[in-house]
C-alpha cells in the first residue's frame, strides 16, 4: 500500500469520509486522495514524495504561491508577539484601511473566519436592514455551507449530486427563492411575485463552483437595476473573485458595485480568514451599532490579519501581477483548445483573469443545466491521466482552476505536453 492510501484508510477510522471538507475525497472521480506533506511555489509533494504541479492553490488562497516568503517571514515574527489575543488591535484597522483602498463601495467591513461566515452574515445583515426574509441565489452557485444556502449548491453539492440537504429543515428553504445562473426573466419573476418579500439577491459575479462561469452581457447589470427598483439587497459573493481576478474583484472587472461583498480565500493568504462589508447605512445594522448580531473569537485573529495584510499589499503595490496571471491562464486555456481541437474532443473552456475551467462539451456553458449536461465521466480519465502524469487539478468538473503566479511557462508547457498524451 502506497503511504497515501494508507493515511486515507487511517483517516476514514476517524474523519467522516476521512476529509475535512467533502470535495478533497475525489469521490467524483472515483480513487484515493492524495496527502500533502508540504508544499512550496507552484508544487505540491504528497505523502508518497511525488510531486505535482498545482492548479487548486487551496482553492484560491495561494495566488502567488505556497509558502510566499514574505507571508511566511510576517506569520513568524506575528507567532511569537501571541497567537490570539481576544481584543483589538491595530493590525485590524490597518487591514480594514488596506481593503478598502483597493475595492470599490466597502465604507465597513467586518472579518470573519470564513467565507461561509462572511455569506452568512452578509445575509443576516440584509436581512435585517430590510426587515425582509426571502432571498434569491442561483443554481450552481455556492456561498458556504449556511443552512440559508444549502439550495441547490454548487461546489462539493454539485460533484456529490446532492440538491437537498438532510438536515436543513423546510422552513428555512422556504425562504430561499432560486433561478438559473445567466437568466434574469426567472429573476425578474421572482421579483414581482414576491414583491416587498425579498431581502437580498447574492450571486458570485463570475461563478467558480460549477466549474467557471462567465456572466453573460446585462445578467449583472440587470440584477443591479431589479436591486434598485425593489429595494433589495444586492450581494456579491466575492470569496473566491475577491482579490484574485483585479485588485478590485469582480466589482471592477464587471463595472458593476454590489451594497455588500464578501470576501474569503485570498483575503486570507492561506490561514481562515473571511469578510463582509459594504455600504455604511448598511453595515451600520451590525453589531454593536445595530441590532443584526454577528461576532467570532478568532475574527481579526493577528497571524491571520498579518498574513492576509502582507498578501493583499503585494497585490496592491504590483499590480502587474494580474497581467501575468491573466497571460499564464489564457496561454494555457489556448494551447489546452488546440490541443483538444487536434483530438476531436469537444470542449467548452471558460475563462477570466486566473480562472478557467475545462468543460468536455460541443456547447456553451452557461449555467448549472449545462455543466451538468457536459461529459463529466472524460472529466474524470482526464483528472486521472493528470494526476498520473504529476498535475494537480480540481477533482471535479464543478470547480474552477486557480492558477498561481509562482506557475513558469515551462510548468505550463508540461500540463499542456501532459494533456496531449491523453487518450479519450
Ligand atoms: C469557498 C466559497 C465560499 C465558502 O468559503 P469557506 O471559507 O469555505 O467557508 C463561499 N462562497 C464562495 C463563492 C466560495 O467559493
Amino acid at each position: 500500500m502506497s503511504a497515501n492510501e494508507s493515511l486515507f484508510t487511517e483517516a476514514q477510522k476517524h474523519i467522516p469520509g476521512g476529509v475535512n471538507s467533502p470535495v478533497r475525497a475525489f469521490k467524483n472521480v472515483s480513487g484515493n486522495p492524495i496527502f500533502i506533506k508540504k508544499a512550496k511555489g507552484a508544487y505540491l509533494t504528497d505523502a508518497d514524495d511525488k510531486e505535482y504541479i498545482d492548479f487548486i492553490a487551496s482553492w484560491g488562497p495561494m495566488i502567488l504561491g505556497h509558502a510566499h516568503e514574505p507571508v511566511v517571514k510576517a506569520i513568524q515574527e506575528q507567532v511569537l508577539l501571541g497567537t490570539s489575543y481576544g481584543a483589538p488591535t491595530e493590525l485590524e484597522t490597518k487591514m480594514a484601511v488596506l481593503i478598502k483602498s483597493m475595492v470599490a463601495n466597502v465604507d465597513l467591513i467586518r472579518m470573519t473566519s470564513s467565507g461561509t461566515e462572511a455569506c452568512m452574515s452578509a445575509l443576516r445583515v440584509a436581512r435585517g436592514y430590510t426587515g425582509k426574509n426571502k432571498f434569491i441565489k442561483f443554481d450552481g452557485c455556492y456561498h458556504g455551507h449556511a443552512d440559508a444556502f444549502l439550495v441547490k449548491g454548487g461546489s462539493g453539492m454539485a460533484t456529490l449530486g446532492i440538491q437537498t440537504v438532510a438536515g436543513v429543515s423546510e422552513a428555512v428553504a422556504a425562504d430561499t427563492l432560486t433561478a438559473a445562473y445567466n437568466n434574469l426573466e426567472e429573476v425578474k419573476q421572482l421579483a414581482e411575485k414576491y414583491r416587498g418579500e425579498i431581502a437580498a439577491i447574492i450571486v458570485e459575479p463570475i461563478a467558480g463552483n460549477m466549474g467557471c462561469i462567465l456572466p453573460v452581457r446585462g445578467f449583472i447589470e440587470g440584477l443591479r437595476k431589479i436591486c434598485d427598483e425593489e429595494n433589495i439587497v444586492l450581494i456579491f459573493d466575492e470569496v473566491m473573485t475577491g482579490f484574485r481576478l483585479a485588485k478590485g474583484g469582480a466589482q471592477q472587472t464587471l463595472h458593476v458595485n454590489a451594497d455588500l461583498v464578501t470576501y474569503g480565500k485570498v483575503i486570507g493568504a492561506g490561514l481562515p480568514v473571511g469578510a463582509f462589508g459594504g455600504k455604511r447605512h448598511i453595515m451600520e445594522s451590525v453589531a454593536p451599532l445595530g441590532k443584526v448580531y454577528q461576532a467570532g473569537t478568532l475574527s481579526g485573529n493577528p497571524v491571520a490579519m498579518i498574513a492576509g495584510y502582507t498578501l493583499l499589499s503585494e497585490l496592491n503595490s504590483n499590480p502587474k501581477i494580474y497581467d501575468e496571471l491573466a497571460a499564464k491562464t489564457t496561454y494555457l486555456k489556448n494551447e489546452l483548445e488546440t490541443v483538444f481541437a487536434e483530438k476531436n474532443i469537444p470542449v467548452c473552456i471558460n475563462q477570466t483573469g486566473s480562472m478557467m475551467s475545462v468543460h468536455f462539451t460541443a456547447g456553451a456553458v452557461n449555467n448549472f443545466e449545462d455543466a451538468v449536461a457536459c461529459d463529466n465521466d472524460l472529466f474524470k480519465k482526464y483528472f486521472h491521466h493528470m494526476l498520473i502524469a504529476g498535475i494537480y487539478l480540481p477533482p471535479s468538473p464543478y470547480e474552477s482552476w486557480f492558477l498561481n503566479n509562482a506557475l513558469s511557462y515551462t510548468d505550463l508547457d508540461k500540463t499542456i505536453a501532459a494533456s496531449k498524451n491523453f487518450t479519450a
